[in-house]
């Protein structure tokens, strides 16, 4: 919100403070004389009492004495300071004052007021003493003088009035008669000054009350200094109000008397600066100078305690200075201003405002007491200008923080939420898992461990957390600084196998997975991760592996090298079936080694050993990949060939006879042994199994040796 309406607001409650108390006519007088018998103060209105007045000099004089009078009068100009007067009167002194008003004949009901001199002061009316504000004398006396407005009825007048006025000046810088008698119908006076009263009252308890409230919000809330300065600063403006013009204050607490008022006047001024400076420091700390607070601190400190040790008199001349240092300090506020606008700061048009509402004030003051304003203003009212949008900032900063902290506090209770909803779901994970889940510290000591450890170890996690049994210990010491290696240069590890040992003594191997905990500055501060018992999936991969083993010794023939019978019989079928889906030819040819009985008997059964090996070794290395050779029993071997007709499988074996036939197999004891074979040759017609197929190649097997051996038949014949 843009506070223009408040600031018009403010500035016409200035204008209306300024203007309180109406203009008054004056009609100068005239050689201690003033012709006031035409005049109607109803309609015309309220008579100022200046011009010229009789003035005895360095004499106290009652209405007798200077009736007494033989020499003629000196004149001087009132109101004025007698120090200013021509013949330089000096500060230090006493006079008395008479001047004689001609009244209109009709009856009004006229009063006078006087509004109060900085000197003591008494007034005779008609021979009448009707104002004496405190003691008026030729030496210091003592000062109880109120200084506030009197109003004095005139009950009875005659057709002149005669007015005797006695003032003494020891205590303050400007003496004399230097604040107009005002002469006026006695309701319009009474209601002009009520009318002030009224709004300096109002004003003042206004400040007090926003000081106190304030003081309270910062009691509650320390962090909010701004209350504070604040606070002071309304204090400040409260009691300076209070004690000056009407001087509500002391009406209110009677002990003060007017030096203690005149001290707080003074004092309230010089601080109302720094309190300014301290509270925008406080809501724009980049932007009000240092330097410039402390500047402005000590010289309102230096300024206040020397009036508060000094005579009032001495003290009154510290005014004219402050105001010099308080214009300066004004500029420099003007330039804050501009620099908090210049960097669009926070509230800076509530701010701004106030503060220029609160200056012009000050600087009207100042000039209008030095009578360069046509009117009189007030500062106290401008502090009240200032104070308004003050606080109206305030509130709003108070609320927006506020605000701020609603707008915390829900985001935190819904972060609170999620972060319990993915609490438990961790936690169920961490509880259900199979795989021990852990979070150790920096010095490795386990602090987490989920339940699963239990069936793992054989401990608890208590037992573990409480380090009742070390779960290193069990892992070997060179596992353990492979471990802390990898750890320490990669930040983790993965799939790290290491053996541990069961509570119950029975030795587990695991993996690892691990990685380092942060914290939020990426510091290490401890590591977590997984352990998986894997002892079931070694037992299980060394089974396989024997089985493997197992059915490698089944399948091979031990002394040859060859594929067995049981392996044959495994994977005929399958090639019998291809067969029939491809369509293509399957051949089967048995072979038999000639005479070998003999060669056992001739060269020993080592040497047909040899004989068999290197049979099997040379067929093996001639077949092609796809045909399966194995040893079917004894001296006999069986050879399976996919997708061969007759004709090839006869070609074929012939050609492994010849190569068998060509040469010595091997040579025992130095002497050669050589070795021939017969074989029998069938094709699997599609419908036979496996049985009358073999049986077919034995019919050529049979033949072969009938035939003479060491040759090749085909079965086809006989079976066809
Ligand atoms: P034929 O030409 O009629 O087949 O005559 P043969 O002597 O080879 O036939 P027979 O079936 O009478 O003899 C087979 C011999 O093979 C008998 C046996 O001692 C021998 N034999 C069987 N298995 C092995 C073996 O593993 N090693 C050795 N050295 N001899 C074996
Ligand atoms: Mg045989
Ligand atoms: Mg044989």
């Amino acid at each position: 919100m843009r506070p223009t309406f408040l600031i018009a607001l403010l500035l016409l409650l200035l204008v209306e403070a300024c203007s309180v108390a109406e203009d008054p006519q004056s009609r100068l007088a005239e050689a201690g004389q003033l012709d006031l018998s035409g005049w109607n103060f109803v309609s015309q209105g309220t008579v100022a009492l200046d011009g010229e007045w009789e003035f005895y000099w360095s004499q106290l004089l009652t209405p007798e004495e200077i009736a007494g009078q033989a020499a003629s009068p000196q004149y001087q100009s009132v109101p004025a300071l007698w120090t200013s007067y021509g013949d330089g009167m000096p500060v230090k002194g006493y006079a008395t004052y008479r001047l004689q008003v001609s009244l209109p004949e009709d009856e009004q009901v006229l009063a006078l007021l006087h509004i109060g001199q900085g000197s003591s002061s008494r007034l005779w009316v008609d021979g009448e003493l009707v104002v004496s504000d405190g003691d008026v004398g030729t030496g210091k006396g003592e000062i109880v003088r109120s200084g506030r407005p009197q109003i004095i009825y005139l009950a009875a007048q005659g057709q002149t009035m005669e007015l005797v006025f006695q003032v003494s000046n020891f205590s303050h810088r400007s003496p004399g008669f230097r604040a107009s008698l005002l002469l006026g119908e006695a309701d319009e006076l009474t209601a002009s000054l009520h009318k002030n009263s009224v709004f300096e009252s109002v004003y003042m308890s206004l400040l007090l009350g926003l000081a106190l409230y304030h003081f309270f919000l910062y009691s509650q809330r320390r962090s909010q200094i701004i209350s504070l300065w604040f606070a002071c600063l309304c204090l400040l403006a409260g009691i300076r109000l209070g004690v000056t013009g009407n001087d509500m204050l002391a009406s209110l607490l009677p002990f003060l008397n007017w030096e203690i008022t005149f001290r707080l006047e003074y004092i309230t001024f010089f601080l109302s600066m720094p309190s300014l400076a301290l509270l925008m420091r406080s809501i724009y700390p980049d932007d009000l100078d240092r330097w410039f607070l402390r500047l402005t601190l000590s010289v309102a400190l230096a300024y206040s305690l020397f009036v508060l040790i000094s005579s009032t008199l001495v003290a009154s001349y510290t005014v004219p200075s402050y105001q010099i240092i308080l214009l300066l300090e004004v500029v420099y506020f003007v330039y804050f201003l501009l620099r908090i606008f210049w960097l669009k700061r926070q509230g800076r048009y509530f701010v701004g405002a106030a503060t220029l509402v609160g200056l012009l004030g000050l600087v009207s003051e100042i000039l209008s007491f030095n009578g360069l304003l046509p009117f009189m203003a007030s500062a106290p009212v401008g502090m009240v200008g200032f104070v308004f949008v003050q606080a109206a900032y305030l509130a709003t900063h108070y609320s927006s923080s506020f605000r701020k902290v609603e707008d915390l506090s829900a985001r935190l209770e819904q972060n609170l939420h999620e972060l319990e909803e993915s609490e438990a779901k961790y936690r169920g994970i961490f509880e259900e898992s199979n795989d021990v889940i852990f979070v150790a510290d920096k010095t490795g000591r386990i602090v987490d461990i989920s339940p699963s450890c239990e069936d793992l170890l054989g401990l608890t996690p208590d037992e573990v957390k409480g380090n009742e049994t070390n779960v290193y210990a069990s892992a070997s010491k060179q596992d353990r600084s492979r471990f802390a290696r990898r750890m320490g240069r990669d930040e983790m590890v993965r799939e790290f196998e290491v053996g541990l040992t069961h509570r119950d003594g029975r030795k587990i191997r695991v993996v690892l997975n691990a990685s380092t905990r942060l914290d939020k500055h990426g510091k290490v501060i401890g590591i977590q991760g997984t352990v998986r018992d894997i002892s079931d999936r070694i037992q299980a991969q060394q089974q396989r592996e024997r089985a493997d083993e197992l059915e490698l010794i089944a399948s091979t023939d031990p002394l040859t090298g060859a594929h067995t019978r049981r392996y044959f019989d495994d994977v005929v079928a399958r090639e019998m079936a291809r067969s029939a889906r491809n369509n293509s030819p399957l051949a089967l040819v048995i072979l038999d080694i000639d005479h070998f009985k003999a060669t056992n008997d001739n060269h020993g059964h080592l040497a047909g050993d040899k004989v068999l090996v290197a049979l099997a070794d040379l067929c093996s290395r001639h077949i092609r990949s796809t045909d399966i050779f194995c040893r079917f029993g004894g001296e006999e071997f069986i050879l399976l060939m996919p997708d061969t007709s007759l004709e090839d499988a006869i070609q074929k074996t012939e050609s492994l006879r010849r190569l068998v036939a060509a040469k010595p197999l091997v040579e025992f004891n130095g002497i050669e042994i050589a070795a021939t074979f017969s074989a029998g040759v069938a094709v699997w017609n599609g419908e036979e199994d496996i049985e009358e197929l073999i049986a077919r190649g034995d019919q050529g097997l049979y033949r072969a040796k009938e035939g003479g051996r060491n040759c090749c038949m085909s079965g086809e014949a006989q079976a066809a």
